[in-house]
């Protein structure tokens, strides 16, 4: 069950709903979106019936919730969610109304490195800048990231581009230090179910980026994003990002129909990674065109300003024609779906 708080709800409105729940025997778990407040309870919901909670102040709807997950379910927020990345004076909207390019390197190797693929980011329509301090390697003996290094990196990037930052995190006792630099968190496919990390990730206040576990159903992403919003973290955008099948030809299996999927039973924003899904770049921007027709509300994109002496997945960084031809898809397409670039709809 889903508490559902007004627009101009009080801080004591929904302490007052907590506290009715908590005297029930009920837990209550409050999220705070950009535009409301819900509370998921859990516990009695029989019982939670009686508590009249739909007559308090400042309470707007009380909805049960079939789906295993509750507060990134549709089932209580039909319109769908926008999430600002940035800081105020510069927010970034991924969401229904705008296409959002996040680009730059896989991994954070130089800082003139990164300078020049956030250049690169910035020159094909890119609002937001990927990169990673913090690399989580299959392999122990693969670099492994330049850590808070690079984070500053990062920093100084964003405060040379403008571009707000989206890194990973990969251990739930580095989040503050991330938290500290990054303007987004992204969870790794290799974290999806790194609870301990979603529930870190949650209890920071940066938007996150959950992308989705190689071997996840949609269902156990979006159980995943669940934990993030259970800590009070609504600002989460999905990210699909391919997922293991029998193909061998591509690196991951890009699951373009977890788009519409993820959106018929989300509310949270969608994006696509077509680079890691495919690991190869002449994939790029058909995979990204292919997004953008679904209905994806943004891409996530590698650059490399030189390619063939990336650290990490420089088969699949873009450059040059390639990326030229990303740009195109990125400033034509969008708008045919009714969509705007991100870049037009920065704010304050
Ligand atoms: C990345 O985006 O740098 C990354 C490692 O992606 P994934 O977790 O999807 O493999
Ligand atoms: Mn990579």
């Amino acid at each position: 069950m889903v508490v559902v708080m007004a627009p101009d709800a009080t801080d004591a409105d929904v302490a007052a709903v907590v506290a009715r729940v908590e005297a029930a025997g009920g837990e209550a778990f409050v999220s705070r979106g950009v535009s409301r407040t819900i509370v998921g309870l859990v516990g009695d919901v029989e019982g939670f019936g009686s508590l009249n909670l739909r007559g308090m102040p400042g309470v707007s709807e009380v909805v049960r919730i079939s789906a295993p997950y509750k507060l990134v379910s549709r089932q209580h927020h039909r319109e769908m969610s926008t999430v600002w990345v940035g800081p105020a004076g510069h927010r970034v909207p991924i969401g229904p109304d705008t296409f959002t390019l996040i680009a730059g390197p896989c991994a954070v190797e130089t800082a003139e490195q990164t300078l020049d693929a956030a250049r690169m980011a910035q020159a094909a329509g890119a609002t937001l800048l990927r990169g990673g301090a913090f690399k989580p390697r299959t392999s122990p003996y693969a670099f492994q990231g330049l850590g808070e290094a690079g984070l500053r990196i990062l920093a100084d990037v964003r405060a040379e581009t403008g571009l707000p930052v989206v890194t990973e995190v990969v251990d739930a006792s580095d989040v503050d230090l991330v938290a500290s630099y990054a303007d987004m968190l992204q969870v790794g496919t290799r974290n999806m179910a790194n609870f301990a990390l979603l529930q870190a990730v949650g209890s920071v206040g940066r938007p996150v980026m959950l992308k989705r576990g190689m071997n996840a159903t949609i269902e156990e992403w979006l159980m995943a994003a669940e934990y993030v919003a259970q800590r009070g973290n609504l600002d989460i955008v999905l990210c699909e990002r391919g997922i293991r099948t029998f193909e061998r030809s591509t690196r991951n299996t890009l699951d373009i129909s977890a788009v519409p999927v993820a959106h018929s039973l989300s509310h949270l924003p969608v994006v696509v990674d077509p680079s890691h899904s495919g690991g190869r770049r002449d994939l790029v921007v058909p995979l990204s065109r292919a997004a953008i027709a679904v209905g994806a509300d943004g891409i996530i994109v590698d650059v490399h300003p030189d390619p063939d002496t990336a650290l990490v997945d420089g088969p699949q960084a873009l450059v040059d024609a390639d990326l030229r031809a990303l740009a195109a898809a990125v400033r034509q397409l969008p708008p045919l779906l009714g969509r705007r670039p991100a870049a037009d709809a920065v704010t304050d």
